[in-house]
């Protein structure tokens, strides 16, 4: 019994190491830097990882670490690929957070190479073993409101997270790397019946359905309410996306860039109004109501950074209608608004959201499997793909906001 499993082991260890040794093949056409790599060890796996490291402003190194050991509540995960955010963006411009020396990536993904003997189970209670592809949400300590995934009383908040930790002994700290350490405490999920672009997606996709969940508390989202959506970068789309995926199709986006607004219907709003077409936010609010065949908006998501748009939005919202403000993940500034017209006389129910919750993140995965099967063009939202030694290129993209999701890939 124990010398045929311990047969069966090494055959898979055997055909694993073929898979990662292929994928490594494969990949090392695209990511020059991974050739750096020389002796394997246990399954596989290379004696030496690579990280990028910011080590100063808009400057990424890509750094080779020994791989480390692997500790008893540990797991190492193969990174596959890992989006860019507007986090990243803002700390390859500044070091806002004073991160440097740092390894960057929290939107990340890849596949478990080997795990701790005492790491069974995911956070939401799926089984975990090697070959799994995973993601990780936040790192907890000892927060049990955050942790117990059934309650889940709270949201995320400002936990630590992969990819904007301290650097330290190990450095295999992000996921724009080429292997990542999730260490014991870690929250990290199975998605192994997702795609690579639909996992690259899961955490910016994870910030609208907290929003929606949170629109959803007024009471005043329902089934095919007449919805404005503001702002058609990213998290616009995917807001619609959200939408649609709940049965809400009467959506009208609204944002200052036309091909931005060719893809918000792309992705299932029924009109769109360019702003800049616009004089004013009189005229802006008629187009607006024109949009719903002369309706006002019973409810509104406000997905921009701009303090204006947050003034303008009100107007579009009919007595008793409903706002969800997501906008602003940095401090944009102050916003002026009249609460006797936009909120008293109006009766204006007001959300505002941040981040996710754990929950959150499960309905995620369930929300990328829908969209895809009612054809939405999630996968369009990944508009390029660096190699992970082309990360100085494709932040300077991200910055220049050429596209929509910049994503590095090995
Ligand atoms: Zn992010």
């Amino acid at each position: 019994m124990d010398y045929q499993s311990q047969n069966i082991e090494e055959i898979v260890k055997k055909v694993l190491a073929g898979m990662i040794g292929d994928a490594a093949a494969d990949s090392a056409s695209s990511v020059p830097a991974a050739k750096v790599s020389t002796g394997k060890n246990n399954g596989g796996i290379p004696d030496k990882a690579h990280v990028a490291i910011l080590v100063e402003p808009e400057k990424f190194v890509v750094k080779e670490f020994p791989m480390p050991a692997v500790g008893d509540d540990d797991i190492l995960v193969r990174v596959e690929g890992c989006g860019v955010c507007g986090t990243d963006a803002h700390e390859f411009k500044r070091d806002p957070f004073g991160l440097i020396p740092v390894a960057l990536g929290h939107e990340g993904t890849g596949e478990i190479v080997k795990m701790g003997k005492n790491v069974q189970k995911d956070s939401a209670g799926k089984s975990l073993a090697v070959g799994d592809k995973v993601v990780t949400c936040m790192i907890f300590k000892d927060n049990p409101d955050i942790t117990m995934f059934d309650l889940n009383k709270q949201n995320v908040g400002g936990a630590d997270v992969y990819g904007l930790l301290p650097d330290d002994d190990i450095h295999l700290n992000g996921w724009f790397a080429d292997y990542i350490l999730v260490r014991g405490g870690s929250t990290i999920f199975n998605v192994s019946d997702l795609d690579l672009d639909s996992r690259i997606l899961i955490e910016p996709c994870a910030v609208l359905i907290h929003a929606v969940e949170r629109a959803k508390t007024t009471g005043i989202l329902r089934f095919n309410s007449r919805v404005v959506v503001q702002g058609c970068g990213p998290i616009g789309l995917i807001c619609i996306a959200v939408l649609r995926t709940m049965g809400i199709e009467n959506i009208v986006a609204v944002d200052g860039n036309a091909q931005r607004l060719a893809f918000a219907k792309e992705m299932g709003a029924g009109a769109s109004v360019n702003f800049k077409d616009t004089n004013g936010i009189e005229d802006l609010t008629n187009h607006v109501k024109d949009a719903f065949g002369g309706y006002f908006a019973d409810f509104a998501f406000q997905c921009t950074g701009s303090p204006a748009a947050h003034s303008n939005i009100y107007k579009f919202i009919r007595n008793g209608g409903g706002l969800c403000e997501l906008g602003f993940f940095i401090n944009g500034g102050d916003a002026t608004i009249n609460p006797h017209f936009d909120i008293c006389a109006k009766e204006i129910t007001t959300v505002g959201s941040w981040v996710y919750t754990l929950r959150d993140y499960a309905t995620t995965f369930d929300f990328l499997k829908r969209s895809q099967a009612i054809g939405l063009p999630m996968k369009k939202l990944i508009t390029h793909k660096f190699p992970l030694n082309e990360i100085n290129k494709a932040l300077e993209v991200n910055l220049k906001q050429e596209g929509l999701k910049i994503a590095i890939v090995n």
